[in-house]
């Protein structure tokens, strides 16, 4: 039986520990600022946007939503970003992803002023985060690392597998845990014989967007399985990339989803919120 990673606990310990941060910032009269853009009206963007400006209230950070129409022009887009940039009382940027089609994400995460790129995606975050010096890590791998370090679990010398190579979870996970000196390997949809690399895993950190896809069998026995999937069963359950049910038993740890990551993925974005007011200040 393995030990289940509660993420919404430990999402809520760092909450509070922030709130308390939030209070002693404003104390000294700087309230952290973030600005979520949406273009559009996808329904999952728009669930994740009310998510983040609700985290934002609960912690007494300023939150503003801009709300944009599907057929704003990247210019229109980027005139906003400008805007966003310049305003000393907003300390963080989220455009939510995916844009419209006639927008090209790039240009729009470059725009985006790197002190202000709460979501790590601008090229020198990215850059910074391969060389180990940065003031963000992007909300996904860093809420998993939390979740590792949290729960007490070495990583140092471990096997660490990596299934998934986005930009966004897979590569920086990767190299979050290279960092933390573990030996990583990535794995991707051209892997071969997948199993055998997974087996030998002792964390292994999922991220591929296949519901139940990680079966027993590609388990070591006693492993720590972090799933980063948000997906539907075939009953249209939330579940994730992991089969729980039947990796459970085996696993030394393992993350739930829902309650695992998920919860991880905001509070990140908050801690980040936080970290660039205190950076913003400290350059006045
Ligand atoms: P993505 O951009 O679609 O990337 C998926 C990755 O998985 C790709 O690198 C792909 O390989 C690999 N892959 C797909 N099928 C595979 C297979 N059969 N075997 C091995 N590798 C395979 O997805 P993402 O944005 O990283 O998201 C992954 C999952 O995490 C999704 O379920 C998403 O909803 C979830 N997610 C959750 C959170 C959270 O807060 N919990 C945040 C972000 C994402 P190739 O590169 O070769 O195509």
């Amino acid at each position: 039986m393995a030990v289940i990673i509660d993420g919404k606990a430990i999402s809520e310990q760092i909450r509070g520990e922030l709130a308390a941060g939030v209070a002693a910032m404003k104390q000294n009269g700087t309230t952290p600022g973030l600005a979520v853009v949406l273009v559009g009206e996808d329904p999952a963007s728009q669930v994740y946007v009310r998510n983040k400006i609700r985290a934002c209230e609960q912690l007494g950070i300023h939150s503003e939503d801009h709300r944009l129409p599907a057929d704003t022009t990247e210019g229109e887009l980027l005139a906003l970003v400008r805007e966003l940039n310049r305003r000393e009382d907003i300390h963080g940027i989220l455009v939510q992803l995916p844009l419209p089609r006639q927008i090209r994400e790039r240009a729009v995460i470059e725009a985006i002023a790197p002190e202000k790129d709460v979501d790590a995606f601008h090229a020198q975050n990215v850059g910074q985060i391969v060389q180990g010096q940065y003031d963000f890590l992007p909300c996904t791998p860093a809420g998993v690392l939390e979740l590792i370090r949290r729960s007490g679990i070495p990583v140092e010398g471990k096997d660490c597998v990596v299934v998934g190579r986005s930009n966004i979870v897979g590569k920086p996970m990767a190299m979050l845990m290279l960092h933390e000196n573990a030996t990583v390997t990535i794995c991707h949809s051209r892997t071969r014989d997948l199993s055998a690399v997974t087996r030998r895993a002792d964390i292994l950190i999922v991220a591929i967007g296949r519901a139940k896809f990680i079966t027993a069998d590609m388990v070591k026995e006693g492993a720590v399985v972090i799933d980063v999937g948000m997906d539907r069963d075939e009953n249209g359950k939330l579940c994730g990339d992991v089969d729980f049910a039947a990796v459970e038993p085996k696993a030394g740890y393992i993350t739930p989803v829902p309650g695992g990551v998920g919860p991880m993925t905001i509070t990140m974005l908050m801690k980040n919120t936080v970290t660039a007011a205190r950076l913003a200040g400290g350059r006045r």
